[in-house]
């Protein structure tokens, strides 16, 4: 029934009540009239006639009720086609008729905003916890937006985690980013369910709606491309629509589809980067890393096409594209470890095991040379899984490696639990050793520290100069990848380094940068 037929509905129902206890009292009062009457007149009523009106007055009532307790039903059916359930707030129905309303008067008198927010990384809240602990998390997040708003804004549950609110009467960019840093610091304490304490994150996009008059389907569209970059820019993050995003989403659009082309054409290139071991300095292994030349933009820096092939789900097809490739170009090699990035996605798929072990019987590549590089994003994303795969993949002799190490989210406890092969310090510590001296120092040390309590190698990632190699030398690292010691190269460039055979000392603190680069330059 639609919402116009249900109201009308529920009117008539009521009015057919009225009526009826408008009949039933005179009724009644007829009744007791004629009664009266007729004893005053002497005249006796026979019990018939008693019977059948008590009858009439009774199957007025039981009809009457009926019809009330309809009527009440129908109001609640109402009720519930307008409120979100598991909140008790307005629902994605209601916000779209009131946002209209608002928009109407605000063409008159004045501004008004809509946002959207987005729990960071809730899915892995349901897939870890279930879905009553899911349940509980986004009636929690319900409550602290609605305590970051005032009386007269309207916060609703559009779907899933995705609230949305529209807050009236708002003139400028900063008072809606004062509600975002209101509602990130709300966010900042944990979300308790029983004996856990869940911290999320959460994204927010907003629209001004102002002197442009725009539908309440544009304005929510408007907001949703805010959240949507909000998301990409990473957690706690609030963006507001401005014109120029709407060019981003194009371009974005277009950039999909030519990923999709380029992974069906596979128009993707690996480079190798040595990573090279202490003592004595030889190459032990390289790291492959994706290169993608767009037919015409040239060639595409990953940190800008692998998010997008992440979103749009194609991450698993390039990876298998990189491992394959690299499997058999590295082969015959001399032993050299080959290195390859995995995707959090990509790791927690069922067949994720299985597709490895394939490649490498139909490449021949020896599994212990392999070692795939994880995010401990990977964690967040399916824990069991990644668990799961880490243990089927160690079994079989691949070593697995803990990419990017200190640069999101850590979690001591996955490290304890779950035995890995290495970590990769993050190379942002490597650069803060370069400008912060001692603190990032001793926070280097104590990462090196820490993977070596953990019996895993450990790697030093992105060695620019003299000085950081020589410290993490000296804290005890076993591995290090740098463009000081070599940058990524194509395979031919790789074959004719020969850096995996020639025993090369590692540079000396005294060497002069010039002479380092020609170093590199003639072993490279
Ligand atoms: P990553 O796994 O941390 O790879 C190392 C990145 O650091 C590479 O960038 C490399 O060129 C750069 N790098 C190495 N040494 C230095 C240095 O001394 N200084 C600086 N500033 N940078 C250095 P690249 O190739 O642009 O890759 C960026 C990221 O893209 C990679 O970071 C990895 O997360 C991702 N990626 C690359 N290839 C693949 C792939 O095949 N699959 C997946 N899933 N991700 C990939
Ligand atoms: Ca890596
Ligand atoms: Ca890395």
């Amino acid at each position: 029934m639609r919402d116009s037929q249900m109201l009308q509905h529920g009117r008539t129902v009521k009015l057919s009540q009225a009526v009826l206890v408008a009949s039933f009292i005179s009724l009644w009062q007829q009744g007791s009239d004629i009664y009266n009457s007729a004893r005053l007149a002497g005249v006796t009523i026979s019990h018939g006639q008693l019977i059948t009106g008590a009858c009439t007055t009774i199957t007025l009532l039981i009809v009457a009720v009926i019809l009330w307790r309809s009527a009440r039903a129908l109001r609640n059916i109402g009720q519930l086609a307008y409120v979100d359930e598991l909140t008790g707030l307005p629902n994605r129905r209601s916000f779209d008729a009131i946002l209209s309303e608002e928009l109407k008067r605000c063409a008159k008198t004045g501004t008004l905003a809509v946002m959207y927010f987005d729990l960071d990384r809730f899915k892995s809240v349901n897939d870890s916890y279930g879905h009553e602990v899911g349940d509980m998390v986004i009636r929690a997040f319900g409550g602290r937006i609605k305590s970051c708003l005032r009386g007269p804004d309207v916060i609703a549950r559009r779907s899933g985690d995705e609230f949305a609110a529209l807050i009236p009467g708002i003139g400028d960019a900063s008072r809606l980013e004062t509600i975002a840093g209101r509602i990130f610091e709300a966010m900042r304490k944990p979300i308790r369910v029983g004996s856990r304490d869940i911290y999320l994150g959460v994204s927010i996009g907003a629209h001004l709606v102002d002197k442009e008059r725009v539908s309440a389907a544009e304005a929510l569209r408007r907001a949703d491309f805010a959240l949507m970059q909000a998301k990409e820019a990473g957690r706690n993050t609030f963006r507001i629509f401005d014109p120029h995003m709407a060019e981003e989403i194009r371009q974005r659009g277009v950039l999909e589809s030519d990923l999709r082309r380029a992974v069906a054409d596979n128009q993707f290139d690996v480079v190798y980067q040595p990573l090279f071991t202490m003592t004595p300095g030889k190459a032990a292994g390289v790291e492959a890393l994706v290169r993608w030349t767009h037919p015409v933009a040239g060639e595409m820096p990953s940190d800008k096409f692998i998010p997008v092939a992440e979103a749009i789900g194609v991450i698993g097809q390039v990876g298998e594209i990189v491992l394959r490739r690299a499997c058999a170009e590295i082969r015959d090699l001399d032993g050299l470890k080959l290195a390859v990035n995995i995707s959090p996605s990509h790791f927690v798929q069922p067949e994720f095991v299985e597709m490895v072990t394939g490649i490498l019987v139909e490449t021949g590549f020896e599994p212990g040379r392999l070692e795939l590089e994880i995010t401990e994003s990977v964690f967040l994303t399916d824990a069991s899984r990644a668990a799961d795969a880490i243990a089927r993949l160690r079994g079989l002799g691949i070593a697995v490696a803990l990419d990017d190490f200190g640069a999101g989210y850590s979690s001591m406890s996955y490290l304890r639990q779950i035995p890995l092969d290495r970590i990769k310090i993050d190379r942002s510590f490597l650069a803060d050793l370069k400008n912060h001296g001692s603190s990032a120092a001793r926070l280097v040390d104590v990462m090196i520290e820490l993977g070596r309590s953990l019996d895993m190698q450990v790697t030093a990632e992105g060695v620019e100069t003299l000085e950081q190699l020589d410290h993490v030398r000296a804290s005890g690292c076993n591995e290090v990848q740098g463009f000081l010691l070599a940058r990524p190269m194509r395979l031919d460039e790789l074959h004719r380094s020969n850096l995996w055979v020639q025993h090369r000392p590692m540079i000396e603190q005294n060497n002069e940068p010039d002479q380092i680069g020609a170093d590199l330059k003639v072993a490279v």
